[in-house]
């Protein structure tokens, strides 16, 4: 897969792209990265990128040409352009799925109040990563990078993100490891039997409980069986505030 990533600030992406789980998925040749300076392409000899909105009103907008300059090279057969917006579409495990099957996304980050409306027509998708508002498109684009290149197949172990919240439709049941007791909170007994069937059901009712408890709304898409069913109208008559056993 191939990432490109065009910014005024290319420094901020830097660290990020060559650390950790990202920087090994370079090394092992899994991800490739291209990292684009819009000033490049700025104006005059100050290589401007922004100007004054029309009509008024405050900060700065950035001018459509140091963009056109710098998108048009990666708007190639096959290439997703997203430009991270906040008023895109809102980034979920499943659209970060989706873009993982893209063999090269091209990604476009905006500073001050945002870029010129035209250079949407130069873009594919746009993708907001929640409901607030960054100074800049680079830390957004950092997040989808990270959820979309550990889907990428031979970064992670596929098991790893198989299991992972939201994957499967719910919250991920709650995690231990070592030591057996820690501060005087225990790890649940079940987890220590070595019997694999009954930490499976353990798991899948504490995944069921967590969801029924903190994110209700997904079990309304998730993919749940009859036993499910039976799990969570037991749930739902037992205190939900009982602790995981
Ligand atoms: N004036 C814009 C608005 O109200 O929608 C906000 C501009 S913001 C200060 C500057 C840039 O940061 C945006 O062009 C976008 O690239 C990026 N950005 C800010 N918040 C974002 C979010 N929630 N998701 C994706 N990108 C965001």
């Amino acid at each position: 897969m191939r990432i490109d990533v065009v910014t005024i600030f290319p420094e901020l992406l830097e660290g990020p792209l060559g650390t950790s789980i990202i920087g090994r998925a370079v090394e092992g040749g899994l991800v490739e990265f291209g990292v684009h300076d819009i000033r490049i392409h700025g104006l005059g000899r100050h290589r401007s990128v922004d100007d004054y909105p029309y009509g008024g009103g405050a900060g700065m907008v950035m001018r459509p040409e140091p963009l056109f300059a710098a998108i048009q090279p990666l708007r190639t057969a096959g290439a997703t352009v997203v430009l991270m917006d906040p008023a895109g579409e809102r980034l979920t495990d499943q659209l970060a799925r989706a873009l993982a099957g893209s063999s090269h996304l091209a990604l476009v980050c905006g500073r001050y109040e945002g870029v010129d409306e035209r250079v949407r027509t130069l873009v594919d998708r746009e993708v907001s990563i929640g409901d607030y508002v960054l100074t800049g498109g680079e830390l957004p684009a950092l997040v989808l990078i990270d959820t979309v290149v550990r889907l990428v197949p031979g970064v992670i172990a596929e098991a790893s993100h198989e299991g992972d919240s939201f994957a499967s439709g719910l919250l991920e049941y709650p995690q231990y490891t070592r030591p057996e007791v820690f501060e005087g909170l225990p790890v649940p007994p079940v987890l220590l039997s070595g019997h694999h069937g009954e930490v499976d059901r353990w798991r899948r009712r504490e995944a069921l409980r967590r969801t029924l408890e903190r994110r209700p709304d997904l079990l309304d898409t998730a993919d749940l069986s009859d036993a499910d069913q039976a799990t969570l109208a037991k749930l739902r008559r037992t205190s939900m505030a009982d602790p995981p056993r």
